[in-house]
């Protein structure tokens, strides 16, 4: 052990910035066995006291209690490394794997997780040979992540106990969380059964393959929560949902009317704030009101509601038609979204005295619709051919479109 220590030490002391690219890997990966293997090491010693009960010498009831009280564990780790410490003990193979550091804990505690005593007998019974599950399971940890591996071992439940399954299947519970943080931003938390994940992987998978650009390096991540988005959207656009104290759901935003009015980036403005999520620029207000869907309360310096939001700034469904049909899709230089995906962007927005009919519309998808409004980029539609310019935030044109 001291080592151990002595290398531990050793390691700290060592100048990361001298290092190369190639030995830091090198070394990272090393790291990686060695602490599989140390974990490996801890479950086997935690094995070992748990049999001999030498928790009792410190007064604690269990290992798990030891674990917890003397080591501040946590619960679930603590329960982990007692029950798989115990199950390994029937898995030569795939304690070989852990203890020479091939595979992780949490390899190990996927696969040692489902083999309960209850399951294992069964396999005997069924004559299911249980060394080489073990050399199967083994392997496939050695060569895949933790939750593929977990799927392996279900298959393996699948056959010695399909009533333990079913059970597993009778758990429908589903839960899902959303909070604002302090950076102003939403963060999504939950869990789904198979089936509801299932509903909403399709729903996304849809709206995901459905809307991509050519040349989209958006990340699979950033797709599937655009796609989330535009469920949502959707949904509201579509009218289906139920009325919510008598009125049809909508997006709600207020922002002071001088504020609204502001031109882009003027200062001494307060932004806007969404009836949720709290407060947003002043910019991404004036993008939301650009369009349809989104009722208006204006309120005055004194806070008294100066317009009801009743009055509809968007465009009848007549000029939104006739501007869909000279735009074809989102006007933005390379973006070819689909009308359906798109805003109707007042060029001279209607809060600057920008009229809202043809002349001044414009076919924006909601990422360019974002470019334009926060991100500062400017469109403009040459009257004679129809043809739409746009240009970078320092005024440089992206490269211009063909009209129809
Ligand atoms: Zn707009
Ligand atoms: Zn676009």
């Amino acid at each position: 052990m001291s080592e151990l220590r002595s290398t531990l030490d050793e390691l700290a002391g060592i100048d990361l910035a001298e290092l190369s690219a190639e030995a830091l890997l090198d070394l990272t990966a090393e790291l990686v066995t060695a602490s599989n293997r140390i974990a490996a090491a801890m479950t086997t010693v935690v094995r070992a006291a748990d049999k001999r009960e030498a928790y009792q010498r410190d007064g604690a009831v269990s290992m798990k209690a030891w674990l917890r009280g003397s080591c501040r564990m946590a619960p679930e780790l603590a329960t982990a490394a007692v029950s798989t410490g115990r199950r390994l003990e029937l898995l030569p193979e795939t304690s070989a794997a852990f203890a020479a550091g091939e595979i992780s804990a949490a390899h190990a505690r996927v696969i040692t997780k489902e083999m309960t005593p209850r399951r294992l007998a069964k396999a005997a019974d069924a004559g299911i040979d249980l060394a080489e599950t073990d050399a199967i399971l083994a392997d496939l940890a050695r060569e895949t992540a933790p939750h593929e591996t977990a799927r392996g071992v279900k298959a393996w439940v699948a056959g010695v106990d399909p009533d333990g399954t079913l059970d597993d299947a009778a758990d429908t519970r589903r839960r899902f969380t959303m909070a604002t943080g302090l950076d102003g931003r939403v963060h999504l938390r939950g869990e789904l059964d198979a089936a509801g994940g299932e509903y909403l992987h399709t729903a996304l998978g849809a709206l995901m393959n459905g809307d991509r650009p050519a040349g989209d390096l958006r990340s699979h991540a950033e797709r599937q929560g655009e796609a989330l988005v535009a469920l949502a959207r959707g949904a509201l656009d579509a009218g289906g949902l139920p009325t919510v104290r008598g009125e049809r759901p909508h997006v709600r935003v207020t922002i002071d009317l001088m504020a609204l009015c502001a031109e882009r980036g003027a200062a001494g403005f307060s932004g806007g704030s969404l009836g949720w999520a709290g407060p947003i620029n002043p910019e991404t207000a004036r993008r939301l009101a650009c369009d349809a869907g989104v009722s208006r309360i204006i309120t005055g310096p004194s806070g008294l509601p100066l317009d009801s939001g009743r009055e509809q700034r968007a465009p009848s469904a007549g000029i939104r038609r006739a501007v869909e049909v000279r735009d074809e899709h989102c006007v933005f230089a390379g973006c070819d979204a689909l009308p359906e995906w798109c805003d109707f962007h007042h060029v001279v927005h209607w809060a600057h005295g920008g009229p809202t009919n043809c002349d001044n519309g414009a076919l924006l998808c909601e990422r360019h619709h974002t470019a334009v409004h926060e991100g500062g980029f400017g469109i403009q539609r040459d009257p004679g051919t129809d043809r739409w310019h746009t240009y970078r935030p320092d005024g440089s044109e992206i490269l211009s479109r063909a009209g129809p």
